[in-house]
C-alpha cells in the first residue's frame, strides 16, 4: 500500500522564494526593487549617517523583538534601508579616506551577482566544471604579470590574512619535511617546531603574528625587523637577526616582505631579501596584499623587481582591484608546495580518481566550499582591462604625493613619510599642541558627525592620522577639503581645551 507522501504537506507559498527555473519573474523583480535601494544608498550626502552606535543598537533590537514576523520584499528593503543601507559606510564617498576598502568597480559587482545567483562552489571538478578553469586562468594571469615560472600556482582566499597563514604553513611544512624529515600535517607537532623563526619587517602585517599564534608557534615565532626611514626592512639587520637567532639555537625558516605596509605603503628591497632568503635556503614570501597590485603600473614596477623570486605571494583584489570583498589570491612558485594543505576525501576527491583533466581546486585550499570569487576579476578584466587598472592605481599614488606635497610645509601637521604608494601619515601639531589626544579626537569627531572618515595609526608610540586613498576619481581638492576640516576641528578642540 502506498502511504500518503509527506511531501505533499508543503504548501507554503514561500517555495516561490527558491531560484529556479519556476522563479524568474520573482528573481527579475527582487533584484529590481533591491538595485533601486542600493542606487538610492549612492545619493546618501555623507560617507556615514553619523547614528550612534546606540540608536543603531536600540534599531536592531526592535527587528529582534518579531522574529516571526514575514515582511514582504518592499517592507524587507524598507526596514534593511533605515537598519544598514542609511547607515553604512561609503567606501566610494571622497570623504572616506580610512582604511583600504576600495570603490568598486560595476563589471565587478555584475560578476558577483552572477557567481552568487548560480552558486558554483569551487571544490571538485563535479561541482565548479569550467568555474574551475576560469580561476585557473585567472591565477595564471597573475602569475605571468609576477614573472613566477611555468611551475607556478594559486588559489582564491578570502583576503590576505588566509594567504598569508598559508605561506606560513607551506613554508613550516616545508622546512620540517626537508630538513628534518618531518610530516606535520599527518603526525602533527615536532618539539623543534618550537624553534623555527620567520622574519618580517615591524611595520608588516599584524597577520603574520596572528597566524604564527593560530599555527601554534606563537608571536615569538615571529622577529619583527627594525625599518629605515623610509619605512622598509633594514637588510642589514635582517641578516644580524638571522645569525642572532642561530646563534640562541633558533631555526630561521622563512622571511616574509611586505610590498606595501599597510601604515606606509613603502616597499621592502625585494631583490636584496630574495637573496638572503637564497642564502640561508629559507622560503621567501612577499606580502602584496596592498602593493602587490602596482604589478600593474608603470611608476612601481621596480619596486616590486624581486618578486619573481619569491615562494609566495599574498595578493588582494579587493584591496586594490576594486573589486568587492572578498576577492584574493595567494601564490606559490611551485604547485608542489600545495601538497601541506591538500586531503582526499573519499567523498569528495578520493585520490586514486585524481584526474589532471578535471582539477579539484579544493586541493589547493585550506576552505572546503568556496565562492567563486575569480568572475568579478575576470569581468573587470575584459570589462576594464589591466591597464586601465594600472592608470587608477598611478592616479591614485600620484594623488598622495600631490596631498604631501601640498601639506609637507604647514605649520599645522608633521608628515612621517613621504608616500611611496597611496596613503599618507601626518600628524595634527598645530600652535603647539602635539598630542595623541587631539588627534584622537580629530578622527572621531569628523567619523562622528559622518563628515569624513580618516584613520589613526601609531608611529614610535605617538597617534598620526592616516589617509588611505583609492578613489581615482578623488581630486586633490576634495582631499584639501578634509584637510581644512581637520584643521577647523583641531582648533575647536584647542579652544575649548
Ligand atoms: C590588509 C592587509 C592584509 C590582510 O588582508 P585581508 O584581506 O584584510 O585579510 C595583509 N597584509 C597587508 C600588507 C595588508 O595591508
Amino acid at each position: 500500500m502506498l502511504l500518503e507522501t509527506q511531501t505533499n504537506l508543503v504548501t507554503d507559498q514561500k517555495i516561490d522564494q527558491f531560484f529556479d527555473s519556476e522563479s524568474k519573474y520573482t528573481y527579475e523583480k527582487y533584484l529590481q526593487k533591491a538595485i533601486n535601494y542600493v542606487t538610492n544608498f549612492l545619493n546618501n550626502e555623507n560617507f556615514y549617517s553619523g547614528e550612534s552606535p546606540n540608536n543603531l543598537r536600540l534599531k536592531t533590537d526592535l527587528l529582534k523583538a518579531n522574529p516571526n514576523d514575514i515582511l514582504s520584499i518592499d517592507d524587507a528593503l524598507e526596514e534593511i534601508k533605515a537598519l544598514y543601507l542609511d547607515h553604512a559606510i561609503a567606501f566610494h564617498h571622497s570623504n572616506y579616506v580610512a582604511h583600504l576598502n576600495c570603490p568598486i568597480l560595476i563589471p565587478a559587482i555584475v560578476g558577483d551577482l552572477v557567481a552568487s545567483s548560480v552558486n558554483t562552489a569551487i571544490e571538485t571538478w563535479d561541482q565548479g566544471t569550467s568555474a574551475t578553469l576560469i580561476e585557473q586562468e585567472m591565477i595564471r594571469w597573475i602569475c605571468t604579470e609576477m614573472r613566477l615560472p611555468n611551475t607556478s600556482d594559486g588559489v582564491f582566499t578570502s583576503g590576505g590574512t588566509q594567504s598569508n597563514f598559508m605561506a606560513l604553513l607551506l613554508a613550516r611544512d616545508d622546512y620540517a619535511f626537508k630538513h628534518f624529515g618531518l610530516n606535520l600535517k599527518e603526525h602533527g607537532w615536532s618539539d623543534v617546531v618550537s624553534k623555527f623563526r620567520f622574519f618580517c619587517s615591524e611595520k608588516a602585517h599584524f597577520s603574520i603574528k596572528k597566524n604564527a599564534a593560530l599555527m601554534g608557534m606563537g608571536y615569538d615565532s615571529v622577529i619583527a625587523i627594525a625599518t629605515d626611514d623610509k619605512m622598509k626592512m633594514r637588510s642589514d639587520t635582517l641578516v644580524q637577526a638571522i645569525e642572532k637567532e642561530k646563534q640562541l639555537g633558533n631555526i630561521p625558516i622563512g622571511i616574509i616582505a611586505t610590498a606595501g605596509t599597510t601604515d606606509f605603503g613603502s616597499f621592502d628591497p625585494l631583490q636584496t631579501i630574495a637573496k638572503i632568503a637564497r642564502e640561508y635556503d629559507i622560503w621567501f614570501h612577499v606580502d602584496g596584499a596592498y602593493g602587490g597590485s602596482y604589478i600593474l603600473t608603470e611608476t612601481h614596477q621596480h619596486l616590486l623587481s624581486g618578486i619573481e623570486q619569491a615562494d609566495s605571494i599574498t595578493i588582494d583584489f579587493h584591496k586594490t582591484m576594486f573589486q568587492p570583498v572578498c576577492s584574493s589570491a595567494f601564490l606559490v612558485r611551485d604547485t608542489k608546495h600545495f601538497k601541506y594543505v591538500s586531503y582526499f576525501a573519499d567523498y569528495l576527491n578520493p585520490l586514486e580518481h585524481r584526474d589532471e583533466e578535471c582539477p579539484n581546486l579544493i586541493e589547493k585550499s585550506i576552505q572546503t566550499t568556496r565562492r567563486f570569487d575569480a568572475l568579478k576579476l575576470w569581468f573587470t578584466l575584459k570589462m576594464t582591462g589591466a591597464k586601465t587598472i594600472g592608470s587608477f592605481l598611478e592616479k591614485v599614488h600620484y594623488l598622495a604625493l600631490d596631498l604631501y606635497y601640498s601639506i609637507k610645509d604647514d605649520p599645522y601637521f608633521e608628515i612621517a613619510h613621504k608616500p611611496e604608494l597611496s596613503t599618507l601619515v601626518f600628524r595634527y601639531t598645530a600652535l603647539g599642541i602635539d598630542s595623541d589626544t587631539v588627534n584622537l579626537y580629530i578622527k572621531n569627531t569628523l567619523f562622528k558627525s559622518g563628515r569624513a572618515s580618516v584613520a589613526s595609526t601609531k608611529l614610535d608610540g605617538k597617534v598620526y592620522l592616516k589617509f588611505t586613498l583609492l578613489n581615482p576619481k578623488s581630486t586633490i581638492d576634495d582631499l584639501l577639503n578634509i584637510i581644512q576640516m581637520i584643521k577647523d576641528t583641531g582648533s575647536a578642540y584647542n579652544m575649548h581645551n
